[in-house]
């Protein structure tokens, strides 16, 4: 099986699963879509209403922001692998629960394992705190980090950043450093089998 069949294969078990009670509300799971090797993975936080309509990750106005932020450095959303914590709406759009979030846990793993990006952006602090569980985002954002052998960088989620318009800039700046953390996780990878694994071990700066 090649990995456009794993993403798939994933997909599919995510559509029909009723591992928590978010499938219950439900109109379709959103399972993320991008290309089976995408060197960026972006993770968002959950469906809102109108990717629940749509079973596709950021088709709102955040994904609009998404979209502009990767358009500033030469990317479209079909170069990168869009995904989320969760896979289905949290009913009027709340906070996910701990245990919706351990119950999708293994999907995002396994699109993780097929994938293999080369640097992961946790968008939000849901998706954050699956690598970095005790930091805030303030301190914390836009600085690449080595865990389990990945370059992952916490980000804003766009949605924060059109609610709160002093965070545009900042997000801005944090998107404009990503190619040159895509050429680090490269030469990192090819100098050394085994990047370190503890998040305090190698930072960026
Ligand atoms: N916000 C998210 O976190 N994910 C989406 O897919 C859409 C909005």
């Amino acid at each position: 099986m090649d990995n456009v069949d794993s993403l798939d294969q994933i997909a599919a078990e995510i559509k029909v699963c009723t591992a928590c009670r978010l499938h219950l509300g439900r109109k379709n799971a959103v399972p993320g879509e991008g290309p089976s090797n995408a060197d960026l993975m972006f993770i968002g936080e959950g469906p809102g209403f109108h990717e629940n309509e749509q079973g596709r990750p950021f088709v709102g106005a955040a994904g609009r922001f998404l979209e502009e932020l990767l358009a500033n450095i030469d990317l479209t959303r079909e170069q990168v692998f869009i995904g989320n914590v969760i896979k289905c709406r949290p009913p009027g759009n709340r906070d996910p629960q701990l245990d919706e979030i351990q119950a999708c846990s293994a999907y995002l793993e396994r699109q993780i394992q097929v994938i293999n990006p080369k640097v992961i952006i946790t968008l939000g602090r849901f998706s954050m705190a699956r690598f970095f569980p005790k930091a805030r985002i303030s301190a914390i954002h836009g600085q690449a980090k080595w865990v389990q052998g990945r370059l992952i960088v916490p980000m804003y989620h766009p949605a924060a950043a059109l609610h709160q318009p002093s965070l545009r800039e900042v997000v801005r700046q944090d998107f404009s450093r990503l190619p040159q953390y895509i050429v680090q996780a490269q030469d990192q990878s090819q100098i050394q089998e085994e990047p370190p694994s503890d998040p305090q071990q190698l930072s960026m700066f």
